[in-house]
């Protein structure tokens, strides 16, 4: 039994044990970072992945000029590409894995921190949208396949098949060698990354992909798991990966970025730093990843390990298709 005064000689050490640890922990980065106070009219931007943002870009453009959060811009701006049967990536003619199913992961995430996200989820055209299902109707986080599927189909989506001839083709092509290698840049994985700030200052972030094309059935990359394809928090900043998302996930890729622009790191910074954790600890030379950034101020950055990492930034009405600076360089 704890007497009072036992009692109160643990409670004061405890007390002054998480006081040393929180000064401790605060040390390396004391006053770097404060929240943002109030919010005031922002300029909105938009900021996504490859030169296949554009059209992207351009329909979350039209959603916030038309009243939309940046929550409704980033969803509107995806389904663009995960309903385009040239893009082989994502969505809708994206490339199968090795038993020749199409199998797709997206998140979405807003200010607040709320999130959803499908992984392995089959014959849906839109994964973003049951993403952002799962985030509003459901207590989850992330649902996955079969049971993805079903609660798709309960809030009404239907069923459609994502194989186009065309992936069809370069699946039975592939079948002929059964070689699995990671390419670095667009040929046979890419995604979509989206994150946006709208005029009330509040950011959203979205992500969808079909994963690495012929992928082990069952795989799953980064693309729908909050922290690593994906990172929103709404008094700092947001980020997005693109690239194997093996190694986005092992570096919890997109919540690292964010945490270090907390601690005071320009977007561009974080996005460098955090690519450098990656070349640092993991055999690089045959794998890329890039990531996107954007802060509260509207501020992005953008960086990749290898070159060739093309992104789409909107800003002011003008959207411009541009190339990231790169670990190796050209
Ligand atoms: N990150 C995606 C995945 O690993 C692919 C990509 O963006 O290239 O599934």
């Amino acid at each position: 039994m704890l007497n009072r005064r036992s009692f109160l000689q643990k409670t004061a050490l405890l007390t002054a044990l998480l006081g040393l640890k929180k000064s401790l922990f605060a040390l390396p980065f004391a006053g770097s970072w404060r929240p943002k106070a109030g919010s005031s009219k922002e300029e909105p931007v938009v900021l996504s992945t490859w030169d296949f943002g554009l059209a992207a870009n351009k329909e979350a453009w039209r959603t916030l000029e038309s009243g939309g959060s940046s929550l409704d811009a980033v969803e509107s701006g995806v389904k663009v590409v995960e309903a385009d049967p040239s893009i082989n990536s994502v969505g809708y003619g994206g490339l199968p894995d090795r038993e020749g199913k199409v199998t797709l992961d997206a998140c979405i995430m807003d200010a607040a921190g709320n999130c959803g996200g499908v992984c392995f989820l089959e014959e849906i055209m839109h994964p973003v949208s049951v993403a952002r299902r799962v985030m509003e109707n459901t207590p989850h986080v992330l649902l996955a396949g079969e049971g993805a599927q079903d609660f798709a189909l309960s809030e009404g989506f239907r069923k459609q098949n994502l194989l186009t001839d065309e992936a069809r083709k370069a699946w039975e092509e592939w079948k002929k060698e059964r070689i699995f290698k990671t390419e670095i840049n667009r040929e046979r994985h890419d995604t979509i990354g989206m994150v946006a700030l709208d005029k009330n200052g509040k950011l959203a972030g979205a992500c969808t992909t079909s994963g690495l094309s012929f992928k082990l059935h069952g795989r799953v990359g980064d693309s729908p798991i909050i922290g690593a394809g994906l990172f929103v928090d709404g008094e700092v900043g947001a980020a997005t990966a693109t690239g194997l998302g093996e190694a986005v996930i092992k570096t919890a890729g997109s919540f690292l970025v964010v945490e270090l622009m907390r601690h005071g790191m320009s977007p561009q910074d974080a996005c460098e730093e955090a690519v450098k954790r990656i070349v640092q600890k993991q055999d690089f030379g045959g794998f890329q990843v890039c990531f996107l950034a954007l802060n509260t101020e509207g501020e992005h950055g953008a960086y990749s390990i290898h070159p060739g990492f093309t992104y789409t930034l909107s800003r002011g009405d003008v959207h411009k298709v541009l190339e990231s600076d790169s670990y190796t360089k050209k």
